[in-house]
C-alpha cells in the first residue's frame, strides 16, 4: 500500500485562487478531479490524504501559507507520492496538457512521464510534454512530486472538456493509471470507475483525434457560419456534413458560427464522405 497525497490546486478564497475561464474556476475543477482520483486510489487499496476535499475549502488566505501547508502536511504524513492538480491558462490560444516534476528529481520525472502518457491517451488533449520546474509544492516535498496541468481553462475547447464530467473523469483516470504504472501495480476498476469510458470504436476515435489535430494546425481561421450560403459553394453536402459533425460532437462552437477555414471544411467533407464519422 502506498501513501498518496493529492493536492487540488489553489483555494476557494484569498490570495491563492486559481485561473478562471468561461465561468469555470480552476480551484473547483482541481477538487472535482482530486476527489475522483482519491476514490479510484482508495478503491485500489492505497492510502490517500488531500489538501482540499471540498470546493469551499481554503487552506490559508496568504499565498505562502497556502503553499507551505500543502508540502508540510505531505512531508509530515511521510507520503510516498505527491500529486498537485491544476488547470493551465495563458492567452486563450494555447491548449493541451503537461506534467511538471521538480528540476533534478529522477523519480519525479518517472512519475511525471507515466502520468503524462496516460493524460494524452485518456483525455485526447494535445501533448505539451513533461517539464521540469521549481514550483514550491514540488520543490519542498520530500517524496517524488508532480504538478499536473490538465488543460487550459481559458481556451474554449479545453475549457469545454474541463467543464464536462467525462472530461474531468478522464483526467482523474489518467493520473490514476500513471500512479499505478509508477508503482508497478495493476489497475483496479470498480463499477464507478469502469463505467466512465463509453465503449466506443477506439480506432475511429484515434483517427478523429489525428484529423482534429491536423485541422487545428491549419492557420488563418475565420468564423464560418455553417448556415451561411457560402458553404453551398464549397460542396452541395456541406451544411449536411457540418450539422452532422456538430450533432455527434466532433465540432463544437457557438450558434453563430464555427471557427473553420474553407480548407478545414474541405477536409471534414472528404472524411465525411469516406464514412469516417459514420452516417
Ligand atoms: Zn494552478
Amino acid at each position: 500500500m502506498a501513501k498518496i497525497y493529492i493536492d487540488p490546486g489553489h483555494n476557494h478564497s484569498g490570495a491563492d485562487t486559481g485561473a478562471v475561464g468561461f465561468g469555470i474556476k480552476e480551484q473547483d475543477v482541481s477538487v472535482q478531479i482530486g476527489v475522483m482520483l482519491r476514490n479510484m486510489l482508495i478503491n485500489s487499496g492505497q492510502a490517500v490524504k488531500m489538501s482540499r476535499e471540498r470546493i469551499t475549502d481554503t487552506i490559508s488566505q496568504s499565498l505562502n501559507g497556502s503553499l507551505s501547508a500543502r508540502y508540510n502536511e505531505a512531508n509530515n504524513w511521510r507520503a510516498d507520492l505527491f500529486i498537485s492538480i491544476h488547470c493551465n491558462a495563458a492567452n486563450t490560444k494555447a491548449y493541451g496538457c503537461e506534467t511538471y516534476h521538480c528540476t533534478g528529481s529522477i523519480k519525479g520525472a518517472e512519475l511525471a512521464k507515466a502520468v503524462q502518457n496516460h493524460l494524452v491517451a485518456e483525455t485526447g488533449r494535445a501533448n505539451r510534454g513533461v517539464k521540469a520546474a521549481n514550483y514550491a509544492v514540488i520543490k519542498h516535498t520530500n517524496m517524488p512530486a508532480i504538478l499536473v496541468e490538465t488543460a487550459f481553462i481559458d481556451n474554449y475547447d479545453d475549457n469545454q472538456f474541463l467543464a464536462s464530467e467525462s472530461g474531468r473523469k478522464a483526467c482523474a483516470m489518467a493520473i490514476y493509471k500513471g500512479v499505478c504504472d509508477y508503482l508497478g501495480i495493476g489497475y483496479a476498476f470498480s463499477a464507478t470507475t469502469e463505467e466512465f469510458k463509453e465503449s466506443e470504436d477506439e480506432e475511429m476515435n484515434k483517427r478523429i483525434t489525428e484529423l482534429e489535430e491536423r485541422i487545428k494546425a491549419l492557420e488563418n481561421p475565420m468564423v464560418y457560419n455553417f448556415i451561411d450560403k457560402n458553404t453551398d459553394k464549397i460542396a452541395p453536402d456541406c451544411n449536411e456534413c457540418l450539422k452532422h459533425l456538430v450533432n455527434i460532437g466532433v465540432l463544437k462552437g457557438k450558434d453563430e458560427g464555427l471557427a473553420l477555414t474553407e480548407d478545414m471544411i474541405r477536409i471534414y467533407i472528404t472524411f465525411y464522405r469516406a464514412g469516417v464519422y459514420g452516417k
